[in-house]
């Protein structure tokens, strides 16, 4: 007789709990788990990265969806909250008056948009938000069809998402920050100051040191900001865009120890065996950084701790903090930041800076022993594909690394599917490598869309679509059955031009 399925209940049903159970589904090939999910929010899970490429009118809410997978095992309870965890029952209290029982328990509750006190905003006015979730982007939206003006608090990624995002909407934006640069936790000055150059080209006026003393309205409905300086905006709209908060209260009244975040060791186990916590939520030995690829490791970290399996990615976590890439999806600008800044750079390191006013254009390229350990690069798409796969490779530079910023003159192109090495990640919230497509295009995956729903490719931030098109393009051209491969309409990896030639030869993938 088989013994019983192990029951798993996972609180969160937001991208990472999504991930988490859709693993487990496929991990689980002798239906050793069953798994009970409870969401709070009203929706199926959904790619919460792109809500601000909905505020700009660039995505549709219908392609935000995150399927969960079709199998009996999976419950998913959506629109309830869990509001009382009994460690010693093992028992979930929910907030439609009913309750569940876990054998394994996975906290997945991510985190909610902080908010600094402000005179004015405990009178709740109407047309202030946050942008966390669909509903926040709904209301937003909504709002910006008749917003005169809009200010967004906080000149974070997300803060300049949301602004570009509402201007390329129509709606004058004015975006604030306490510091002295926008994107502090990322930028420079002087990068930064060139990003500003190009937010008030497109038409967002940036106001630097300084913040929001009070918020002011009038029936109940926003009308202006009051500057800590005194200066008065007229604002009919607000995003509130100050970082977040892990969500930690269900876990700490139960008497799990949290600090930012619920503590877990390097398997995302709290102290209390059997009780795990990933994603947002979680403070693993490694740093937190409220972004989803190191979350997507820690689902799968903990399902391959949960079947037995080995996993990669992950295997080292950095204890230190490290700059994790990031990509300013923004309409009208190009950033992509990763690894050490220019100013953290050592004297040993060497520097290699393009500042070019006119075409508001900046890179910097930190290198070390041969190898780019940081870079960022400001309006310069071109290179900037290439500059991140050379990052990623960690393998020795061109002897002359200025090469690497002219396109043509480049030695080689690591962009290129024929050059890239199997290793080379193209998607990093997915950490999927090029061997990965591959391999999933041997095994039938024809269309990027296919590649996708393998390896999860691009349906993460979706900066990598371009690369992973290239390279599907690429494998199809080079088997003559096949062809061009025809891509799907919509979906996560689509894209409108081929940036590969279709004949290229075929090199080794490993
Ligand atoms: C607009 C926007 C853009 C972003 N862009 C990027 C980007 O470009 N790159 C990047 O890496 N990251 C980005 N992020 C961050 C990324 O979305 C998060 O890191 C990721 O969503 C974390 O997933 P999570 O599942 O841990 O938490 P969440 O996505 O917050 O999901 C947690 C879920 O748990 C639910 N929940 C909480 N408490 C309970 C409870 N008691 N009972 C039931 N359900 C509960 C919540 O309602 C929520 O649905 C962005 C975030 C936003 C909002």
């Amino acid at each position: 007789m088989s013994s019983p399925a192990e029951k798993v209940v996972v609180i969160g049903a937001g991208m990472v709990g999504h991930r988490f159970v859709d693993e487990l589904v496929r991990a689980d090939r002798i239906g050793r788990f069953e798994i009970e999910l409870i969401g709070e929010e009203t929706y199926e899970p959904y790619n919460r990265i792109l809500l601000s490429e909905v505020v700009a009118g660039r995505a549709d809410l219908k392609a935000l969806s995150l399927p969960l997978p079709d199998s009996e095992r999976v419950r998913f309870r959506r629109g309830v909250a869990a509001v009382e965890l009994d460690l010693g029952g093992q028992r979930l209290l929910l907030d439609d008056g009913t309750s569940t029982t876990y054998d394994r328990l996975v906290l997945a509750t991510g985190a909610r948009a902080f908010i600094p006190p402000i005179e004015g905003l405990e009178r709740a006015p109407r047309h202030v938000h946050v942008l966390r979730t669909l509903d926040d982007c709904r209301n937003i939206a909504a709002r910006a069809m008749n917003a005169k003006h809009a200010v967004v608090l906080g000149a974070g990624l997300l803060g300049l998402e949301a602004a570009c995002g509402l201007r390329r909407r129509g709606v004058p934006v004015t975006v604030i920050d306490l510091d002295d640069h926008v994107m502090a936790t990322q930028l420079d000055p002087a990068p930064a100051r060139m990003l500003a150059g190009r937010l008030r080209d497109l038409g967002v006026d940036v106001i630097t040191d300084s913040s929001i003393g009070e918020v002011i309205s009038a029936y109940d409905e926003i009308v202006a900001v009051r500057l800590a300086d005194g200066r008065l905006l007229a604002a009919d709209l607000m995003v509130v865009s100050c970082g977040v908060r892990a969500n930690v209260r269900l876990a700490a009244d139960a008497g799990l120890a949290v600090d930012r975040g619920i503590l877990v060791d390097a398997d995302q186990t709290t102290a209390r065996t059997g009780v795990h916590a990933i994603g947002d939520c979680a403070q693993s030995p490694a740093p937190m950084t409220g972004l989803l690829a190191p979350g997507w490791s820690q689902a799968e970290r903990l399902v391959a701790v949960m079947t037995g399996s080995t996993v990669e990615i992950g295997a080292e976590a950095p204890t230190t903090p490290v700059q994790e890439p990031v990509r300013l999806k923004a309409a009208g600008v190009d950033l992509i930041t990763m690894g050490v800044r220019a100013s953290l750079a050592s004297d040993d390191d060497r520097l290699v800076t393009l500042t070019d006013s006119g075409a508001r254009r900046h890179v910097d390229l930190v290198i070390r022993d041969d190898t780019l350990v940081g870079v960022t690069c400001l309006g310069a798409p071109e290179i900037s594909a290439s500059l991140s796969v050379a990052f990623d490779r960690r393998t020795p530079l061109p002897v002359d690394p200025l090469t690497l910023l002219v396109p043509e003159g480049r030695a080689e192109e690591p962009t290129s599917p024929v050059r890239m090495p199997g290793a080379t990640t193209v998607c990093r919230c997915s950490s999927v490598t090029k061997k990965d497509i591959v391999t999933a295009w041997e095994d039938g995956a024809r269309t990027a869309g296919d590649v996708a729903t393998v390896t999860r490719a691009s349906t993460g931030c979706g900066g990598c679509r371009e690369v992973l098109c290239g390279l599907v393009d690429w494998l199809n051209a080079s088997d003559p059955e096949v062809g061009t491969g025809a891509e799907p309409a919509g979906g996560p990896a689509t894209r409108s031009t081929p940036v590969t030639p279709r004949n290229m030869p075929v090199e080794s993938t490993t």
